[in-house]
């Protein structure tokens, strides 16, 4: 797949266009997993409390892809924060995935009921440096919880993961995360499904003039606004149309129209109230 590469902000680079793993269950994750890696995906982005770390080790070590040509996200669950419990935690998922190294490790949730996710970022780094972990990022910060992070650290996230999708975009949160250099990841980029991407205004309409589906205009839309993306799906044919959008491109007047289809609809969970 003729899949770009991005350069984050500690010199390592990142497929924009991946394939996540929430809500695969555990049984099914090898064959999911296996068959992203056949249609070409190379970046998975899974999670210790998906449940599904050792699925996606078993699609990895039978793929027979050289490591490095691969890039695995994984996620630190909130119960797991803190200095002392963060180093263990890795190990854990490592083992669960049978690798020696992800290239990313991610907060994935501030969970302020906690009140650690300024120590474990301090965790995160010194991880980063014994490289078991390439890169280290957050998720679900808001504003806050970057600048609660930035005030102690002069290591930046490379990411931070959030919510993102044409009625839920994000300028805000991304405009401040800008001043480090931090990328963004949309996760539900297709809004989980949870409301029709084709009600937003002129999203059928652009779709049909590519002669593609609204999901791949979405897809495309992410990627042209930089973004990097990982639509989940356990069918191997929405694999393969998800993965066909590099045919095509969305014009200024079309990137222009879907800006305007935001909302500001959060579907998923809060980070304030998250734990
Ligand atoms: P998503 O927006 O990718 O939507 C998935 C839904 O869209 C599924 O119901 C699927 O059946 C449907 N779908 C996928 N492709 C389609 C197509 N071509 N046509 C029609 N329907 C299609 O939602 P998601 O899975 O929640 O988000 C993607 C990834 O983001 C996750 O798998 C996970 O890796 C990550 N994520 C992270 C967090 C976090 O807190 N960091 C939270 C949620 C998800």
């Amino acid at each position: 797949l003729p899949i770009p590469n991005l350069t984050l902000s500690d010199g390592k680079t990142i497929p924009q266009l991946g394939f996540g793993v929430f809500l695969v269950e555990p049984d099914e994750a090898e064959r999911v997993v296996s068959e992203a890696l056949e249609v070409g995906y190379r970046h998975i982005d899974t999670a210790r409390v998906y449940k599904n770390e050792e699925g996606v080790g078993r699609a990895i070590a039978k793929s027979g892809i050289p490591r490095e040509e691969l890039f695995i996200t994984t996620k630190l669950w909130n119960s797991d924060q803190g200095a002392d419990t963060t180093p263990a935690a890795l190990d854990a998922s490592l083992e669960r995935l049978g690798l020696d190294y992800v290239d990313l490790y991610l907060i994935h949730w501030p969970a302020p009921k906690y009140g650690k996710h300024v120590e474990t970022w301090q965790a995160m780094v010194e991880l980063r440096e014994t490289g078991k972990a390439r890169s280290v990022g957050v998720s679900n910060f808001l504003e806050k919880h970057l600048d609660d992070i930035a005030a102690v650290s002069d290591v930046s996230p490379v990411v931070n993961q959030i919510e993102l999708h044409p009625a839920f975009q994000q300028r805000a949160l991304r405009a401040h995360q800008e001043q480090w250099g931090i990328r963004t990841e949309s996760w539900g980029p297709l809004g989980q499904g949870k409301y029709e991407l084709a009600e937003l205004p002129g999203l059928t309409d652009i779709a049909a003039s590519h002669g593609k589906s609204v999901q791949q205009v979405a897809i495309r839309w992410h990627l042209q606004e930089g973004l990097i993306v990982f639509p989940k799906t356990t069918q191997r044919e929405r694999m393969v149309e998800n993965a066909a959008v590099f045919d095509f491109e969305l014009s200024a007047d079309e990137m222009a129209t879907i800006a305007a289809a935001d909302r500001d609809q959060r579907v998923g969970s809060h980070p304030d109230t998250t734990d």
